[in-house]
């Protein structure tokens, strides 16, 4: 089977993806890229995380075009390709249905950074694409778009997508953006939120970046 390593952790951080709340259901997809070949390992479309195995992921390239599998893709497959094609960088993409940051994004313009540990691992405020009708060519230029040179966007009624380096990386941040909105809007019922500013958003996420970690490529 092709992937087959890339294939079963894909279904770990999709698992992860769907016990830790972030998605309910079958909504939210997963990919995350084999850098050897560039071929994208995807999430099927509308099936239970839990009764996933290697042979329903699907293996497509950076056009979506399907290379190996017998399940359908996500119908959110431009969404995750359209970052892959763009940004060399990108090894992962995860696309939550969060409740909180979808929230926020209905009722801001901007997911204002409220907690440090979101200026470390995404180091910005993160953008609130306006809606477009999910399963789109139109959703995945727009989420492209006015996700510019950051890390994540929120799809306005819909959800957030967040892209990285690793499967890891990339769920470490949506997970991060649903805890920072939660505790946003739980310092919204006492008060006014105290935001960080931004030359201290840029401050921890450089820190993240040089001194972060066990000595891997982070320092
Ligand atoms: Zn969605």
């Amino acid at each position: 089977m092709l992937l087959e390593e890339l294939r079963s952790e894909v279904i770990d951080y999709a698992r992860q993806m769907a016990h830790s709340r972030l998605t309910s259901g079958t909504w939210g997809n997963v990919s995350a890229r084999d850098r050897e070949t560039g071929l994208i390992a995807i999430t099927p479309s509308g099936m239970d995380y839990d009764s996933l195995t290697p042979a329903d992921i699907v293996i497509i390239d950076e056009h979506g075009k399907i290379v190996d599998g017998h399940r359908r893709p996500s119908v959110e497959t431009e969404l995750h390709t359209i970052f892959m094609r763009n940004r060399l960088e990108v090894g992962s993409v995860v696309h939550t249905h969060s409740p909180f940051a979808t929230a926020l994004g209905i009722a801001r313009d901007e997911i204002p950074i409220a907690l440090a540990e979101l200026a470390a691992v995404v180091g910005s405020a993160i953008p609130v694409a306006p809606y477009v009708t999910l399963a789109t060519a139109a959703l995945a230029e727009t989420a492209y778009r006015v996700m510019g040179d950051g890390r994540a966007v929120v799809l306005r009624n819909h959800g957030v997508v967040a892209i990285g380096e690793t499967l890891k990386d990339t769920l470490a941040a949506a997970a991060v953006i649903e805890e920072n909105a939660l505790v946003y809007w739980l310092a919204y019922q006492i008060g006014e939120p105290s935001i960080l500013p931004r030359e201290e958003v840029q401050k921890l996420r450089c820190l993240y970046l040089s001194r972060y970690g066990q000595g891997n490529s982070k320092g």
